[in-house]
C-alpha cells in the first residue's frame, strides 16, 4: 500500500510530517505491525509533530519503496516453523513474482519495514507470504530462496 507524501518521488529519506487524514493509514500501515506498538515514544513524538512539534529522532520518514517508513519499526516476534512445516512451506512456496521482497530494485526491497519484516523471517524461519494478486498468503519464492541458502550454509 502507497501512501503519499509531500516527497513520494524522492529516494532520500526525509522526515515526514503526517496530515491528519494520512494518520489513521499511517499508523495502521507501520504501528500496528509493529513490536514497539502501543505505548511508544516515538508514535508519542510524532502525534506532538501532527501538531506542529519537531520530529522525533527515530520517527517517521518518507521510503523510496513504500512512500513513508518509520526508523525504529520492529517486527513482531514470527513463529519459528517446525522442520517438517518449514518443508511443507519450501514445497508449496511461489515463483518469486515481479514484486518481491528479494527481487533488487522493486519497492518491497527498497521499503525500510518489509526488509525488516523479510530479514527477521529468513533469520528465525518464520513464514513469510507473497502479496502478488493470485498468490496472497503462500510461502514467498524468495523467502524459500533466501532458507534454502542459509540451510545450505550452516
Ligand atoms: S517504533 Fe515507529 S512503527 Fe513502531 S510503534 Fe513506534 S512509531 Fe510506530
Amino acid at each position: 500500500m502507497l501512501i503519499a507524501s509531500d516527497n513520494a518521488e524522492s529516494t532520500e529519506r526525509c522526515a515526514f510530517r503526517p496530515t491528519d487524514a494520512m494518520w489513521r493509514e499511517a499508523v495502521s500501515m507501520l504501528c500496528e505491525q509493529c513490536r514497539y506498538f502501543p505505548g511508544c515514544e516515538v508514535i508519542e513524538g510524532m502525534i506532538e509533530m501532527k501538531d506542529g512539534g519537531p520530529w522525533p529522532a527515530g520517527g517517521w520518514v518518507t521510503d523510496p519503496g513504500a512512500g513513508i517508513t518509520c526508523l525504529s519499526y520492529q517486527p513482531r516476534d514470527v513463529r519459528t516453523l517446525q522442520i517438517d512445516e518449514l518443508d511443507e512451506a519450501l514445497e508449496n512456496a511461489v515463483e518469486m513474482c515481479g514484486g518481491c521482497a528479494a527481487r533488487k530494485g522493486t519497492d518491497a526491497s527498497q521499503a525500510l519495514h518489509t526488509q525488516r519484516d523479510f530479514r527477521q523471517a529468513v533469520r528465525d524461519r518464520g513464514l513469510f507470504t507473497c502479496h502478488h494478486a493470485g498468490n496472497e498468503g503462500k510461502p514467498c519464492g524468495g523467502w524459500c530462496n533466501a532458507i534454502k541458502r542459509q540451510r545450505v550454509d550452516v
